[in-house]
């Protein structure tokens, strides 16, 4: 294929057939010593209508052919312990296995915080402690450990604006949205009952302020702000920001899924954020896992907390934790509590296992980032030129002039041994391409991503065809991704 792939996660067998196929009648998986005791009459004790005779359908392979089977089929997907996984704004960084260590602990795995109160006061001093850890990080007076994703966490915040503005009297209209911000911002506005009102961005990708100066009215709700924004690039005046919305008493919604960005280094609350909402499968290295045990939480400003959703997490007079649902401004529940507690411990143990040395974390990621861009700029066209922060935007505007966009290149990143980057958004930028690295890459498997790159450009210059029928190395070659989606195939059905 190409000399120059040094790495590349081949898959041992990129033919393995159907379990099924493998069946052969009378093979099995375990064997018995033979009977000791007297044989027990199924048939009766059952009930004989209870009573299969043979395994119809059912695959008889021996052990090894099922752990082979299986493992193999686990190497066609890819994953963060295999290679690099740059999917921009999606932070896929490494999972420190002490989380979970600590989550498989018998007295936490086997716990759940929704025992009676007076069992679970060791779950509660964990989800009080991570509030606490949180709240420091974010620099705000209150949180909600309880949505469980980033979108979860922005409706929860929008829900808990528009309480607080309809106690004062009115809910207000519109919610002001940046062209870079995240997809599910304005989809979150429109479920709140907000119309949206977008703002342009201006020449160097930041939000343009004296547009939003004219915008915000006393009919505007809340700003809606993705710090550092899609760009990968950081609201330098959010201050100022603040303070324009609460002269006209609207509020400031940072998104804060990309606080990998920020930990350690800059507190949103410090800089006048009124809400925002933290990705725990993001920032926090949880699983980020087919939208099950994410978690979205979001952080307030004391003015909000009133409007919490029920149960709040509180401290009796007597030290004990308590879980209050007693609460009559609360927007209510937005899920059945802590479903996910395995998850917040995880992020409980990562925070405490770097302490301070979350600032070095966000350090490393911006300088991963940053690197990249360096080693790429003059490969691919950079539409936005401010600092990157903990990922960089390119675009495929060079590589288009031969035919090959965004996609095809992400495609060929797979015979490289690479998970794809994110392609084609955000949206403000044509063919974008949005590296993400995260802080788990070292300097080497950044070279190699950095070398990978570039000879996909040389080849998208002297070979096209190459690039765009890519990837060439995998099982399948281009999906219908729409199909997939739309009409999955999810069993299979004897002939
Ligand atoms: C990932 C992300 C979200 C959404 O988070 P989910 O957990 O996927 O719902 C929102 N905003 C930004 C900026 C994100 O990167």
């Amino acid at each position: 294929m190409n000399a120059r792939i040094k790495k590349a996660s081949q898959h041992t067998t990129q033919n393995e057939g159907l379990i099924f196929e493998k069946s052969s009648p009378g093979k099995r998986a375990f064997e018995l010593p033979p009977l000791d005791v007297p044989a027990a009459d199924a048939a009766r004790a059952l009930g004989a209508q209870h009573r299969a005779s043979g395994v119809a359908g059912l695959p008889e392979v021996s052990e090894i052919e099922v752990l082979r089977h299986f493992t193999r089929l686990s190497t066609w997907n890819f994953a963060i312990d295999l290679g690099m996984y740059p999917l921009g704004s999606c932070t896929m960084k490494y999972n420190p296995r002490v989380n979970e260590f600590v989550a498989q602990l018998e007295g936490l795995a086997t716990a759940h915080p929704y025992q009676p109160q007076a069992l679970s006061q060791g779950c509660l001093k964990i989800l009080r402690l991570l509030e606490k850890c949180l709240l420091e990080i974010t620099g705000m007076d209150a949180i909600t450990l309880q949505p469980a994703a980033g979108a979860h966490g922005e409706l929860t915040g929008m829900l808990l604006i528009r309480a607080y503005l309809e106690k004062q009297g009115n809910p207000r209209k519109k919610v002001l949205i940046p062209d870079s911000a995240h997809g599910t911002n304005p989809a979150t506005a429109v479920i709140a009952g907000y119309q949206v009102e977008n703002i342009k961005s201006e020449a160097h990708g930041q939000i343009d302020v004296e547009k939003l100066r004219e915008l915000v009215t006393e009919d505007v709700a809340a700003l809606m702000i993705t710090n550092p924004s899609t760009l990968g690039i950081f609201e330098q005046r959010i201050p100022e920001i603040a303070e324009i919305l609460h002269a006209k008493g609207a509020l400031l919604y940072m998104d804060g899924a990309n606080m990998n960005a920020l930990a350690g280094v800059t507190r949103p609350g410090d800089l006048g954020v009124d809400v925002m909402h933290l990705n725990l499968h993001k920032t926090f290295s949880t699983p980020h896992g087919g939208g099950g045990p994410g978690a979205g939480p979001v952080a307030i400003k004391k003015i909000l907390e009133p409007f919490l959703p029920v149960p709040v997490l509180v401290e009796r007079p007597d030290g004990k934790l308590a879980l209050d649902a007693n609460r009559k401004d609360s927007i209510g529940r937005v899920r059945a509590f802590t479903g996910n507690f395995g998850v917040l411990v995880r992020a409980l143990a990562y925070i405490l296992a770097y302490g301070p040395g979350i600032r070095q974390a966000t350090e490393d990621a911006v300088v991963n980032a940053n690197y990249i861009r360096k080693q790429l700029e003059g490969v691919y066209d950079l539409p936005y030129s401010l600092p990157s922060m903990h990922e960089v935007v390119f675009s495929d505007a060079w590589q288009k002039k031969n035919g090959v966009s965004t996609t095809d290149i992400a495609k060929r990143l797979i015979d490289y041994g690479f998970h794809p980057y994110t392609t084609a958004f955000p949206l403000i930028v044509p063919g974008a391409m949005m590296i993400e690295p995260t802080e788990s890459e070292s300097k080497e498997e950044c070279d190699l991503f950095i070398e990978a790159m570039r000879a996909i450009a040389e080849e998208a210059a002297a070979n096209p065809e190459l690039v765009k029928t890519a990837p060439h190395t995998t099982r399948v070659r281009r999906l219908d991704e729409v199909g997939a989606a739309r009409k999955p195939i999810l069993r299979w059905k004897p002939a």
